[in-house]
């Protein structure tokens, strides 16, 4: 069998490996980026929330932001938001989301910002996951605790074309809303329904690729800002994110669709990765391996018998104490909403982002990671964020090699 030579292989394509891949590509590093398929950022809200990362020098914070605003809006899906201070965003279920960067589809959403005005909230007959009504007037309770005066209806509109009445999904209706001709139609329908509203908000259904020229399109139909609500998983916000990731990759990253199996490892140094797609298995012979797999999602931690890192089965950790062979039952509180201790496990790094034995040394002088794989420590230090795989990811990129 070939082996393939790259500089190197980032295993794993969410919001941590697809930042690390195009960051080291940047560089100049010949990449190549394996992942077998969606992980948490594309279930994710799609809205990123930083955590503070207090042991992270701010720069390099303020680094992989920049980044990621000047790669999205290149990519065609602009973020917006302000790194220091929390955002706002009302849900499509009512709730008020925290958060710090949100796509630009969210931007006039912002709690916050709105003034004495009008704010008609559209409603689709057959999309049972919105109700404009109860949005609207959960909206209203919450501008008016923030001291705003507006001005919160409903209506509700027919999707052009779509005749059923009942079990429409926002998935559905966004892969429609991809085909400029279907936009204009619906553009006209919310149009006609919200008479003499200010500014309108919509469930986030303003397409899967297309969504800045959709949303584009209803404003300047209905003459005001108009925004998409925010939603839970499965979310469609989280998969434009994926997608967008996707795009921002320079042409010269090789993406392989395909699972890493195994790897050979000599002297402290992985040599080669094993990795199968449908068709055939390659050995990857990287200089240098990023592990961006993600938590429970993604793949990243599995269990079978204890909890373990599955591709290397690294060392794992939980509140600064290597994590023993304990029973899940021991890491797990039975109360459904209970912050889970399971959740905080992972892998934890040295100061160049390389996995640590249980001793305290690097497991493998070439091997980095990044992302939800990260052992949690808490709301500063938290790794089971956008924010923090978007950090996590733009340092291993920036570092990997030096
Ligand atoms: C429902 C939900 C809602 C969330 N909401 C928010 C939110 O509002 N704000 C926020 O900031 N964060 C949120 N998060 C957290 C955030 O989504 C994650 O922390 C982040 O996406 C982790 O990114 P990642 O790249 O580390 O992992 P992932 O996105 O999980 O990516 C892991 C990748 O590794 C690949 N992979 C795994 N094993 C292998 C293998 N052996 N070979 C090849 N590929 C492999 C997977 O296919 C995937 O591509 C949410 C998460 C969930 C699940």
């Amino acid at each position: 069998m070939r082996r393939e030579l790259v500089d190197v292989l980032v295993i794993g394509g969410g919001m941590a490996g697809s930042t690390a891949a195009t960051v080291a590509a940047r560089r100049g590093l010949s990449v190549a980026l394996l992942r077998r398929g969606y992980g948490a950022t594309a279930l994710s809200s799609g809205v990123i929330d930083l955590p503070a990362m207090t042991g992270l020098p701010m720069t390099a914070r303020q680094e992989a932001i920049r980044f990621f605003w000047q790669a999205a809006a290149a990519a065609g899906y602009p973020y917006l938001g302000e790194p220091d201070s929390e955002a706002l965003l009302l849900s499509a279920a009512g709730m008020v989301k925290r958060t710090h960067l949100y796509p630009a589809t969210t931007g006039a959403g912002l709690l916050g910002t709105w003034g004495e005005e009008r704010i008609v909230f559209v409603g689709i007959r057959g999309l049972a996951e919105f109700n404009a009504t109860f949005v609207a007037r959960a909206a209203q309770q919450y501008a008016a605790e923030l001291g705003l005066s507006c001005q919160a209806d409903a209506a509700e509109i027919a999707f052009p074309g779509v005749r059923h009445r009942y079990n429409i999904t926002g998935f559905e209706l966004a892969q429609l809303l991809d085909d400029p001709e279907q936009v204009a139609r619906f553009a006209n329908a919310v149009a006609s329904a919200i008479g003499s509203a200010t500014r309108v908000a919509l469930p986030p259904i303003m397409g899967v690729e297309q969504s800045a020229q959709a949303m584009t399109a209803v404003q300047s139909a209905c003459g005001c800002p108009c925004f998409e609500l925010v939603s839970g998983p499965p979310s469609l916000l989280g998969l434009r994110l994926q997608h967008t990731l996707q795009r921002v990759l320079p042409p010269q990253v090789r993406v392989l669709h395909g699972e890493a199996i195994g790897v050979v490892a000599r002297d402290g140094c992985i040599q080669h990765v094993r990795a199968v797609d449908q068709d055939c298995e390659h050995v990857l012979a990287p200089r240098y391996v990023v592990l961006a797999t993600g938590k429970f999602i993604g793949g990243g931690i599995g269990y079978a018998q204890r909890l373990h890192e599955r591709l290397l089965d690294l060392p794992l950790w939980l509140e600064d104490q290597p994590l023993a062979d304990s029973p899940l039952r021991e890491l797990s509180h039975a109360a459904f909403a209970a912050m889970q201790p399971f959740m905080r496990v992972g892998l934890r790094v040295d100061a160049a982002w390389r996995p640590l034995r249980h001793d305290g040394h690097a497991a493998y002088e070439n091997l980095y990671a990044a992302g939800a794989i990260l052992q949690d420590q808490g709301q500063n230090e938290c790794w089971g964020t956008l924010g923090a795989a978007l950090i996590g990811g733009y340092m291993v990129g920036q570092n990997i090699g030096n």
